[in-house]
């Protein structure tokens, strides 16, 4: 069973591995997006941890909804939003149980992955971090190593794909042998999660 403190942790952890990684993610930002994206997360995962130090919630689905609240308020680009939406609506699924099952995790992430699809007009296949969120997600069926390395592959997945949505969709066939930064912050945050259970 997780609980709130595991929530937090995960959230500390992939606020670390995005740190870490933030250069690489702008990186893969440039030549099909506007090179930011590293430092877009790298603000709003250090949001999200300065509040939930501030403000240890008691439950994990107000560890997400807070997460997810944050992203929104201190990110400017898409990913804000769209990762905002990830975590607020899985926060909201989870309820108010002080303790959720990973398949319970499952369940609500999943429901958010829904929110993200609605919310950018984007499906798999669109080269977007939906290429990662949802393998992922469907992984964590299995366990949450399978989910990580199942993001991870999907989110190499994107580099012979055409972009349809976002920034990079401007550059038509152009997007072509790319990877997708959002794709790749997806499956660190996968990463994170898989560190975190261990
Ligand atoms: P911006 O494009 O505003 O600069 P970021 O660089 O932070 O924002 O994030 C870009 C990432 O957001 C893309 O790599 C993609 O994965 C994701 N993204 C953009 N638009 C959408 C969308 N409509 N649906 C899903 N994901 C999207
Ligand atoms: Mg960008
Ligand atoms: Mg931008």
């Amino acid at each position: 069973v997780l609980d709130a403190a595991f929530f937090v942790r995960w959230m500390t952890a992939a606020a670390a591995v995005i740190d870490r990684e933030a250069d690489r993610l702008t990186e893969l930002d440039s030549p099909i997006g506007d090179a930011d994206h590293g430092r877009n997360m790298q603000r709003g995962f250090a949001a999200v941890v300065t509040a939930l130090e501030a403000e240890p919630p008691a439950t994990p689905g107000a560890v997400l909804t807070a997460a997810g609240r944050k992203l929104i308020s201190s990110v400017g680009g898409a990913s804000g939003p769209l990762y905002g939406t990830l975590l607020r609506r899985a926060g909201k699924a989870l309820g108010e149980e002080p303790q959720v099952s990973a398949q319970e995790l499952r369940t609500g992430l999943s429901a958010g992955v829904d929110a993200v699809a609605q919310l950018g007009g984007s499906a798999p296949g669109d080269k977007t971090m939906l290429d990662a969120l949802v393998p992922g997600v469907e992984a964590l069926a299995t366990s949450f190593d399978a989910a990580a390395t199942a993001a991870e592959k999907g989110a190499l997945a994107t580099v012979p794909l055409q972009a349809k949505k976002g920034r990079a969709s401007y550059l038509g066939e152009r997007s072509i042998g790319h990877q997708d930064p959002g794709a790749t912050s997806s499956a660190l945050l996968f990463a994170a999660l898989a560190e975190v259970a261990k």
